[in-house]
């Protein structure tokens, strides 16, 4: 069975103080319906994951992840986080290839191989980003295209790390528009990464890999995309940041 996982990306918002009453409030909600094989995966700046770990020690479901790391190992990269770094500090997972970073860091295909690998290599599962923009969608093979994305950035990996691997399906033109893809859209995709990993790695490993479906995720919508059979859970922005919001959407999981 494969995990059911929500993850809340908190992008670049909160202060110090507020990320751990936020921690603190989310902890305290939603830790009783949080069981079994299901995940809560908190993803602060990183400036905090050291102090949010401590909030969430006495809750072994729930996990934290990086926004981002560094494709290099270590050395003079003013300002990088290394995945070792990460490990270091027991940071379990980490967002590779976030929209936000293709689009304002023009990372590429080819460098969020390289993040990959060294995440990969100090055990850290990335949580792998796809999705399309809306011109694509309108005018191109948009499905296609993220299964480019999924090739170019994971096809080199044996089957043993891509079971590593969590992936999240976030169509660009529904980050923090507030047009959420419908549940039919999503699953449509989802079904077809998962059939373009199971021609690569066979039905099987396809089966056990977490696909999270992230874009406008609210506790409205929740629902009715993790009914969904390929949807494994969600990537979060804006509704993370509210602790019952998120809580809600927790418990449609
Ligand atoms: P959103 O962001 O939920 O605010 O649309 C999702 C994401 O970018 O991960």
């Amino acid at each position: 069975m494969r995990k059911k996982i929500v993850a809340g990306n908190w992008k670049m918002n909160k202060l110090a103080d507020e990320a751990v009453a936020l921690t603190s409030e989310l902890v305290n909600m939603a830790n009783d319906e949080v069981k079994g094989d299901a995940k809560v995966i908190l993803c602060p700046p990183a400036i905090y994951l050291t102090t949010i770990k401590k909030y969430i020690e006495n809750s072994p479901n729930f996990s934290l992840a990086a926004q981002n790391c560094s494709d290099k190992v270590s050395g003079a990269f003013t300002g990088e986080i290394s995945a070792a770094m990460l490990q270091s500090i027991g940071v379990e997972y980490v967002l590779i290839g976030h929209s936000e970073r293709r689009q304002y860091f023009n990372e590429t295909n080819a460098l969020l191989a390289e993040k990959v690998n060294t995440a990969l290599a100090n055990g850290v599962s990335p949580i792998f980003c796809c999705g399309e923009s809306l011109d694509q969608r309108q005018n191109e093979d948009f499905i296609g295209f993220v299964k480019n994305q999924l090739t170019e950035s994971l096809f080199h990996l044996s089957t043993e790390q891509i079971l590593s691997v969590v992936i999240a399906y976030e169509p660009i033109w529904a980050i923090g528009t507030g047009l959420t893809a419908t549940a039919e859209q999503a699953q449509d995709m989802h079904a077809a990464l998962r059939a373009h990993l199971a021609d690569k790695y066979g039905a099987a490993v396809a089966e056990e890999i977490s696909i999270l479906y992230g874009g406008s995720v609210t506790a409205a919508s929740a629902p009715e995309l993790f009914a969904s059979p390929d949807i494994d859970g969600g990537l979060v922005g804006g509704a993370s940041l509210k602790s019952r919001e998120f809580t809600e959407i927790i418990k449609a999981r």
